[in-house]
């Protein structure tokens, strides 16, 4: 194995003649060097592609953080070579290294990997087989490091099975102290692998695949998962922290152009519009907001370590936030005369407040971005983002006429249910927020649509629906391109393709690790790349290991269809789930559960952190009675609401 000072001698030799070095030098400001001989464990965190988008992932950047700040221990950084720098490096016997150090990832004890979407799994395969390590975890013993993962595609962990040790389900900044911890005492043991793996499903929020296994019917769909070991919890618990910690501010500053220079601040985490198509919004339960004190605080302690001038508020619809006024405001009197751009994701349309939008002027730069995702009220009501069009075009007129010149407008195609005078919708739509613009501003008004596709996700309430195929999806965009053509309107769409990837991952069960295995064999990855993907090499995959690609996405799941990836609990009820799918087929709505709670299943699970965090911290219910000790969280079955005493008094929302 080479050594740190061997990979940068190496380095030398071929970083010339690569794109973009400053991707593999490392050396940034903010960047953290520790002795490595001073600490007893060396984490590496990998985000599986390249630096330029890595760098912009909110998770690591905050468990790098956590982890230096720790006496015993380090974390350094690495991401995934470009082609020619993967060839370069293969050429020469560089292995995948640390951006710090140089080390070799395989010097490392626990290597974890952010998996925030699907299509970072075949690079993850590569990222593991660049780094000399065994790709399939049977394969590596006491001698290799501990390979982790986490991020919102490990809610269905089950396609990287195989691969990865341990995933961390949920939030990672108390779990991964503990899987230090753990680690730290199996060191000291030299004891088998297997004994650390069992130490870790310990863990609250921690899933070891290979104490489980998986049973299926004869006609391919899913039966059961199987403990091989007893103790091991089942089903694995979400992990969260009660309430949300002081946010990182210590963030790297790169040296060459990335898709996102610019802070990014947490300002709450998780969302309560129920919206039925969305995996986040499901999956990130409950609300938790951080104060507009913390928040400013962060604000001016990044922008003092890192120079930045653009703030970005998270998460994506921050302006959610209950106290989102009063944090733009204090922020644009605190750095006035400073030319600090605050930006919002995207910004809710009903009950949009003008002033917000007046507050916004002086900070925000570019587009306002609004995301209906349908463009009929009657699809509105069928995932559940009950806005109506005459509230869509009053806000459009309000942001024209405080002199923004572009809307941006999200929407998705594929819903279920979707006919072609819905798709047709969209272009009527979008011109008539144009009209709007020309009324209000003339010819300098813009429409941006995107149009995306829908896939349906795993743990949401349209689990069940099948996903368009590739005909269904082309006729529709065909569709939109002729009706969304002229001055001030542009159109992006996704690949079809791309679609049904995202949906064979997100959607698998451990079969789809052999796909994987094989697509990655044939020379899949960055799969998220429009000129990377080869979707012939996927077709041959499925082939080869003689599983039907149509079975994963092109099936409507009877309701009581047992599902892959049950065993990992979000804490959202399955019950739930059916009830918001067959409401959805009715037409039926939700409101905001900050405005009423519909007892998703998030109380029964965490009562105990929700009483020991009173008041305005989360956004859900406070509950006055039984107590439910936390160490009962990991492996207890889900229990009804009724056993809970909940206070339905409602929360005041501005
Ligand atoms: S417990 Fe109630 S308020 Fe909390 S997330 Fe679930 S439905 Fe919403």
């Amino acid at each position: 194995m080479l050594t740190p000072e061997q990979i940068q001698i190496q380095l030398n030799g071929i970083l010339p003649y690569v794109q973009k070095p400053g991707r593999y030098t490392g050396g940034e400001l903010n960047q953290v060097m520790k002795d490595w001989r001073s600490v007893s464990t060396h984490v590496a965190l990998v985000f599986p592609d390249i630096y330029d988008i890595g760098m912009s992932n909110l998770g690591l950047a905050i468990l790098y953080d956590l982890i230096n700040l720790r006496s015993d221990a380090l974390a350094e950084r690495a991401y995934s070579p470009w082609s020619d720098m993967e060839a370069a490096m293969r050429q020469s016997g560089i292995p995948l290294y640390s951006l710090e150090s140089k080390h070799s990832l395989a010097d490392f004890d626990i290597i974890g990997f952010s998996l925030p979407y699907e299509t970072l799994y075949t690079n993850t395969l590569n990222a593991i087989h660049l780094a000399d390590i065994p790709i399939l975890a049977a394969d590596r013993d006491e001698s290799h490091p501990l390979l982790i993962a986490g991020g919102h595609a490990a809610f269905n962990p089950e396609p990287m099975h195989a691969f990865i040790d341990a995933f961390v389900i949920g939030e990672g900044e108390e779990v991964i102290q503990e899987i230090i911890d753990v680690y730290q005492e199996w060191k000291k043991s030299d004891t088998r692998r297997e004994v650390l793996l069992q130490a870790l499903a310990q863990v609250w929020g921690v899933y070891v695949p290979s104490l489980y296994r998986a049973e299926y019917y004869a006609d391919g769909t899913f039966a059961r998962i199987e403990k091989l070991w007893q103790d091991a919890p089942l089903p694995v618990v979400k992990r969260i922290v009660a309430k949300l910690p002081p946010p990182t501010t210590n963030f790297i500053v790169p040296y060459i152009e990335t898709i996102h220079n610019r802070i990014p601040i947490e300002i709450m985490r998780g969302c309560t519009r129920g919206c039925r198509f969305c995996h986040a919004g499901m999956i990130t339960r409950p609300v938790r907001e951080r104060t507009v004190d913390e928040a400013a605080q962060a604000i001016e302690s990044a922008i003092e370590k890192t120079g930045f001038e653009e703030i970005s508020l998270l998460p994506l619809l921050s302006s959610d936030y209950t106290h989102i006024l009063e944090l733009v405001n204090a922020v644009s009197q605190r750095f006035s005369g400073r030319h600090l751009s605050v930006s919002l994701p995207s910004l809710r349309i009903e009950s949009f407040s003008v002033d917000l939008m007046d507050a916004l002027k002086d900070t925000r730069r570019g587009g306002f971005t609004l995301a209906p995702e349908a463009a009929t009220e009657r699809m509105r009501q069928i995932i559940n983002k009950p806005v109506s069009t005459a509230q869509l075009l009053e806000t459009a007129r309000a942001i024209y006429s405080r002199g923004w010149s572009t809307i941006k407008l999200y929407f998705m195609i594929g819903h279920p249910s979707e006919t072609l005078e819905d798709v047709q919708a969209i272009a009527d739509l979008c011109k008539a927020v144009l009209a709007e613009g020309r009324k209000t501003i003339g010819r300098r008004a813009q429409v941006n649509a995107g149009v995306s596709t829908f896939v349906p996700k795993p743990h949401t309430p349209f689990q069940w629906v099948p996903c368009d195929t590739v005909e269904q999806i082309l006729a529709k965009q065909t569709l939109l391109k002729k009706a969304l053509h002229g001055q001030g309107l542009k159109l992006t769409w996704n690949n079809p393709e791309d679609t049904l990837l995202e949906a064979w991952l997100s959607r698998g069960d451990r079969r789809m690790a052999d796909v994987l295995y094989q697509a990655w064999l044939g020379g899949a990855k960055f799969d998220a790349w429009k000129e990377q993907f080869r979707y012939d090499i996927w077709l041959e995959a499925f082939q080869k290991c003689g599983l039907n690609p149509e079975f994963y996405t092109h099936r409507e799941r009877p309701i009581d269809e047992v599902f892959p990836w049950e065993h990992i609990s979000t804490s959202v009820r399955k019950k739930f789930l059916t009830e918001d799918y067959l409401w959805s087929l009715q037409g039926k709505t939700r409101v905001d559960c900050r405005e009423r709670c519909f007892a998703c299943g998030i109380l029964p699970t965490f009562a105990d952190l929700r009483r020991q965090n009173p008041g305005e911290v989360w956004q859900c219910p406070e509950v006055k009675s039984k107590k439910i000790p936390v160490e009962a969280i990991q492996g207890a079955r889900l229990e009804e609401e009724n056993s809970i005493g909940i206070n339905h008094q409602l929360i005041t929302i501005p």
